[in-house]
This record gives structure tokens, C-alpha cells and sequence, in this order.
């Protein structure tokens, strides 16, 4: 591990440390309807050809494209009606020359036809005959089998984040039931005398555990499963006690109690409970105090306690975490751009900043800016932002108009 002076280690170092601890959890079989959001844990793919055969794509007239040459407004060709086929229908009748088939969207192309003519290029004579006022080309409006899906393709897969148009193609390929990565669960303990739950009135001097739902909703949306462990007090056996009741979990997050502070337990009670420490200070501002460990085979971050610190800390090390336990490609839940940044920034050496800014697409490029004051306790700039601008540990100054890296949070 590379720790420089201040026994601080780089984001990067951090992350990767992180990340190598990390197994893709096991697989469950689950409902089609329950896959949403979930990663696929086995290729799919296709026993069939979607669609199955060739049909119509318009509602109109199935005919031989051969018969409608030189077809116009002013110079009508007449077709004889002999069949009509509407969807699910299974075509019958083989066309011959000069001859039409009443057809519906969906409907199987019957033998002998090689293209559609739209209803709305036909005026219909009577019963048994069809004026057409164009000519078709071979193949025109006809959904070919296929098309959608190749017999043998891989259609989706594996390691992929399943969303809505990928629950539509399971059904079409007949998976009513589906392979994923269960998803992880993630304990979440606040830590500190001064906290009070949500639903407590405030007595002088303490605070909400507003990281306890900052935290268990960036759970829910990094594809985990909360569960929350309450608050503990500042207290070694209290913290002892409710740091084993997330043994049970696959990831234990506690907030607060990791810096240089008198009742700052957090990171000796992991130790005496057999944790083994890989960091527990990070370059990085908001975020320095961070410790991360193993304890048995789980994985235990403990969070710094200010409000942007943890959102942020989640953002950097836990998300990416949780994507590779449920065995999401890194890139497919963590979007970062190049963005041109819209005033000076100034920043210490040394520490990697993460500023909370908004970005947004301008004239064929990024353009980015900081929501606010940064301090690490004040949640509201947060509120107002949609992505990190990432500066590097070594930036110093960074000058209006400079390109940045830019994190998005959603
Ligand atoms: P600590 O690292 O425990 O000293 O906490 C740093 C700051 O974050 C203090 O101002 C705490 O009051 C605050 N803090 C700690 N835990 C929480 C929490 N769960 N929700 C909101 N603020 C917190
Ligand atoms: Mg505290």
C-alpha cells in the first residue's frame, strides 16, 4: 500500500484497494417482474428468430411488386382481392400475379407476395377489387424473420444492468424467470452522542442522523439492500454491540467517529473485533478520515460523520463497491465526462477535492460549476448538485475554462 507522509493514501490507491477485496455475490433465480435493476448473472441467448417469420409491418395489401410497375396517381393499377389475413392468422391462400391480400400489421407474409402496399396509397373498388396508386419495391414493408433477434445470438449479456427495454426482450425470448447477482446487503450504524433519530424532537445540542438516510437511500440506488442498525453512542461497548448486529450483512457502513476526535471509537472497536485495516485516511477532501477493512468475510467501511463527507465517501469507495459485488462492469453505473469549468478554483496541494457542481450540456460541450459553499457539513450544496467535479491531488490552480473531470451523481 502506498501511504505517503502524512499517512494519507491517493483516491486511486484507495479504490483499487477496495475493489481488489471484493467477490461478485452468489446468483438467484427470480421472477422476470422482480429484474428490474438487477444484473444479469448468465448470457442470454436466443432460441428462435424474433419475429418468427416473415409479416407485415403496415396494415395495406400483400402483393407482387412486379404487378404494380408504373403504377401512379394518374395511372392506377387494379389488383384482385382474394384472402385477408389480420394478425395471428396463418396464410392459406398463395398469390399470384395480379392478385392482392387484405393484410394487417403483424399479419405472416402469405407465399407468393413480396412486398406491402399502405392502405393509404389504395382506394378500394368493391368487394373484390383495389385500385393502387404506387409502386412498391421488393421487401417494402415487410418485417423480415430475424430482424429483432438472430436464432443463437447473445442477447443480453452477462454482468448487465437490467432495465426495462432488456425485461421486454427476456419476455419476448419466453424467460419468465431470470438469473441475476442477489443484491448486497449493506448495514448502516450512525455513531455519535449527539444524534437523535428523524422522528425525535430536538433537545439542545443534538442533531438528526441525517447520514443514516442519505446512506440507506444511496443503497437502494447503487442496487443494495439496506438495513439500518440504528445510532449508537459514543460508547466502546454500545458501538461493540451494534457493529456485530451488521454481521448478518455483506457490507457494513458505520457514520461518524473516525477522526482524531477524543470519541473517535470507531476505528479501535473494528480493530479489537478483529478487523483487519487496509486504509483509514484518504487524500481527499471532502473524505479524509475513511476506514476500510475486512472483518471475516465482510467488508466494513467506516464513514466520516459530516453530512457531504459521507455522501461523498459512499459516491467514491461504497457504490463502486456494491456494482462490482453484483458484478456490474464498473463503467456501466459510474458515468464521468470532461468538462470545461466555469470559474477559478483554488485548492491545496496534496489532497484530491471532490466539489459539488452542476453540469450540464451547452453548445457541443460540457460546461461545469461549483453549487456553493463546500464545507463538508453544509448538505444544501449537495441538494442543488448533480455531479463531483474530481481534481487531482497535485492541482493547485485550475483556471476558468480548464477541463476537469466531472462525476456524475445520478
Ligand atoms: P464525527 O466524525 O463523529 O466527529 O462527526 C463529524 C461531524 O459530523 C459532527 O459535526 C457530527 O455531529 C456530524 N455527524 C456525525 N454523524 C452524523 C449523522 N449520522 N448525521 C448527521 N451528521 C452527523
Ligand atoms: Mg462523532
Amino acid at each position: 500500500m502506498v501511504i505517503n507522509s502524512n499517512n494519507m493514501i491517493k483516491v486511486a490507491t484507495a479504490l483499487r484497494t477496495v475493489l481488489k477485496e471484493i467477490k461478485i455475490l452468489d446468483s438467484e433465480i427470480i421472477k422476470l417482474t422482480d429484474a428490474l435493476g438487477m444484473v444479469l448473472s448468465e448470457d442470454i441467448r436466443s432460441d428462435a428468430d424474433i419475429p418468427g417469420s416473415d409479416n407485415s409491418a403496415m396494415d395495406g395489401y400483400a402483393l407482387k411488386s412486379i404487378d404494380l410497375k408504373g403504377a401512379s396517381k394518374n395511372n392506377p393499377k387494379v389488383l384482385k382481392i382474394i384472402d385477408q389475413l389480420k394478425a395471428g392468422d396463418i396464410p392459406g391462400t398463395r398469390l399470384e400475379n395480379n392478385q392482392a391480400i387484405r393484410i394487417m400489421t403483424g399479419a405472416l407474409i402469405p407465399k407468393g407476395a413480396d412486398s406491402v402496399i399502405m392502405v393509404e396509397n389504395t382506394q378500394r373498388q368493391d368487394k373484390n377489387k383495389v385500385k393502387i396508386f404506387k409502386e412498391t419495391v421488393m421487401g417494402e414493408n415487410i418485417r423480415r424473420a430475424g430482424e429483432d433477434v438472430r436464432k443463437g445470438e447473445l442477447v443480453i449479456p452477462c454482468g448487465t444492468l437490467l432495465k426495462p427495454a432488456h425485461i421486454g426482450l427476456l419476455a419476448a425470448l419466453g424467460r419468465a424467470k431470470v438469473k441475476v447477482t442477489r443484491k448486497p446487503k449493506v448495514a448502516i450504524l450512525a455513531t455519535g452522542d449527539e444524534l437523535v433519530d428523524v422522528k425525535e424532537k430536538l433537545k439542545p445540542g443534538k442533531i438528526r442522523s441525517s447520514n443514516t438516510y442519505t446512506l440507506y437511500t444511496q443503497i437502494i440506488k447503487s442496487g443494495g439492500i439496506p438495513k439500518d442498525l440504528g445510532i449508537a453512542k459514543d460508547r466502546p461497548l454500545e458501538l461493540e454491540k451494534k457493529i456485530k448486529l451488521g454481521l448478518d450483512c455483506d457490507l457494513i457502513l458505520t457514520s461518524g467517529g473516525v477522526s482524531v476526535g477524543d470519541y473517535d471509537l470507531v476505528k479501535v472497536i473494528l480493530a479489537k473485533l478483529g478487523t483487519d485495516i487496509k486504509f483509514w485516511k484518504i487524500a481527499m477532501r471532502p473524505g479524509k478520515p475513511l476506514v476500510f477493512g475486512t472483518l471475516k468475510d465482510k467488508l466494513v467501511f467506516g464513514l466520516p460523520g459530516n453530512p457531504v463527507s459521507s455522501m461523498v465517501s459512499f459516491e467514491m469507495f461504497v457504490k463502486p463497491a456494491i456494482l462490482k459485488m453484483l458484478g456490474q462492469k464498473h463503467n456501466d453505473g459510474i458515468k464521468e465526462v470532461e468538462a470545461s469549468v466555469e470559474e477559478d478554483i483554488k485548492k491545496k496541494p496534496g489532497l484530491s477535492y471532490l466539489l459539488r457542481a452542476n453540469t450540464r450540456w451547452h453548445q457541443g460541450k460540457y460546461l461545469t460549476k461549483t453549487t456553493g459553499p463546500q464545507g463538508s457539513g453544509i448538505l444544501k450544496s449537495m441538494g442543488l448538485a448533480n455531479s463531483l467535479i474530481i481534481l487531482n491531488e497535485k492541482d493547485v490552480y485550475i483556471k476558468k475554462g480548464s477541463i476537469v473531470k466531472v462525476r456524475f451523481l445520478n
